[in-house]
Parts: C-alpha cells; sequence; structure tokens
C-alpha cells in the first residue's frame, strides 16, 4: 500500500498538475499495487507515514493563502522524509521545497528548506515548451518535457546533496542564464514542469514509485508498462 499525501489540493493545482497523482495511482494499479489519497488543506493534519508527498503549482496569491499552514507542517513533513517519505514538487510547490520565496511584490515567504535553492521572482514570466536532459545520476530513459509558467527564477545553493534535476535543452527551467531546471536531493525533487509531468514522462513517475517502494525495504523491479501513448504525448513536446 503506498499512501500519497497531496498538498492543498484546492489552492496549488495550476494547469492540472493533480494528474500528476493520477498517474502515479494508474502506474501502481496496473501493477498490483494499492494506493491511498490523503489531501491536506489548511490546518488539516499529517499522516504518521507517508510514501510521497506532491506539492502542485500555484499563483503567487495561492502561495501566500497556504505559506502559514505550511510552516506548521515544517517539522512533520521534515519527519516523513527522514521516515522515507518520496516528494515531488511542482513549480510553486518545487518552490516551496527551498529556503524562500521572493515574490513579484517584494513579499517574502518562507519555504520548507528539504532543497537548497532558493526563489526570486523575475522581470518576465519563463513561458513554453521544455525539454530537460535529466541528470545521469537518475538514470532516465529519456529527455524529461513539459511546459512552464513562472516568474521566480530558482537558484541552487553550495550544498553538494542538492543538485540539479537536469539541464534544459530547450526553454528556461531555473533562470535564463543557469542552464538547469529543478532539483533534487536524495528522494525529493522539486521541477518547473507541468504537462503534468508524470503522465508524459512515465520514467520519471516510475522512478518516484520505485524510490518510494524501496524506502519501505522492496526490492523488486517494477514490471514494464505499455507506454506507447506517453511517449506519442511527450514527443510533440519535443516538436
Ligand atoms: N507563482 C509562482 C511563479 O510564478 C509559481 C507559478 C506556478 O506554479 N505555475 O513563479
Amino acid at each position: 500500500m503506498i499512501t500519497l499525501l497531496w498538498m492543498y489540493p484546492r489552492h496549488l493545482n495550476t494547469y492540472g498538475d493533480g494528474g500528476n497523482l493520477l498517474a502515479l495511482r494508474m502506474r501502481c494499479r496496473w501493477r498490483g499495487i494499492d494506493t491511498v489519497l490523503w489531501p491536506v488543506d489548511p490546518g488539516d493534519r499529517l499522516p504518521r507515514r507517508a510514501d510521497v508527498v506532491f506539492i502542485g503549482g500555484g499563483q503567487d496569491r495561492s502561495q501566500t493563502v497556504v505559506a502559514p499552514a505550511l510552516q506548521q507542517h515544517r517539522d512533520g513533513l521534515e519527519a516523513l522524509v527522514d521516515d522515507g517519505a518520496v516528494v515531488l514538487g511542482v513549480c510553486a510547490g518545487y518552490q516551496f521545497l527551498g529556503h524562500r520565496i521572493v515574490q513579484s511584490d517584494g513579499s517574502v515567504l518562507d519555504g520548507l528548506g528539504l532543497l537548497d535553492v532558493v526563489t526570486a521572482a523575475g522581470a518576465e514570466r519563463c513561458t513554453g515548451k521544455i525539454v530537460v536532459d535529466p541528470h545521469p545520476a537518475l538514470e532516465l530513459p529519456a529527455t524529461l518535457v513539459g511546459f512552464e509558467n513562472h516568474g521566480g527564477r530558482t537558484r541552487l545553493g553550495g550544498d553538494p546533496e542538492t543538485r540539479p534535476l537536469g539541464r534544459v535543452v530547450r526553454g528556461h527551467g531555473n533562470g535564463d542564464d543557469e542552464g538547469t531546471e529543478g532539483a533534487f536531493r536524495g528522494d525529493v525533487f522539486g521541477t518547473y514542469l507541468h504537462g503534468p509531468v508524470l503522465p508524459t514522462n512515465p520514467g520519471f513517475c516510475d522512478l518516484l514509485i520505485r524510490r518510494a517502494l524501496n524506502a519501505r525495504g522492496a526490492t523488486t523491479d517494477l514490471e514494464p508498462l505499455p507506454d506507447g501513448v506517453e511517449h506519442d504525448a511527450a514527443a510533440a513536446y519535443r516538436t
């Protein structure tokens, strides 16, 4: 049984980011692995255990609304990660995994500090298709694809364990002069890729599932799935 925690579905769910949960659940179900979805709204408690924590994208305004609630779960989320939870943050969710976010109006939001990154709003928005060559340590089978729409620029700090998720082949990613996209540290992953990212990048989705299972001591390999439709969808992003 895999428990999927979805932080703030009513506030952080831009561009159908909730589809990432659907992809995780379906790719588990097709392999006979049960999942349970645990949505967390502001004021809700965290479960004692979670296998995957997902935080999606959102407008600056939504980020401002949920930021205090997220801070209340800072220690709780850190404990879940220490206990083996895999984390995926997309766009606003990615920014929240870092130390802080300086928004376009100058206000500063605290993050969770699970990744050594900081985000600050830039002059223009970064929008459009994005193609990313994933970090070799992830051993992903293909370039990651999606689209991005964010004002924030994210910089990685000096922590050698926080590494870029990949190098930008096309698009903006962390920022125009960075050449990198997203970040990961252990089993904590942040990315600017919408799409949603997991249905169109099944290798990445399976990596998260595998890591979540491995954290519970399950070492069996995942059964391959027929990913023709997914690969066709991804190809459309590369043209
Ligand atoms: N509000 C953030 C930004 O513009 C995140 C946007 C998003 O999640 N799509 O940088």
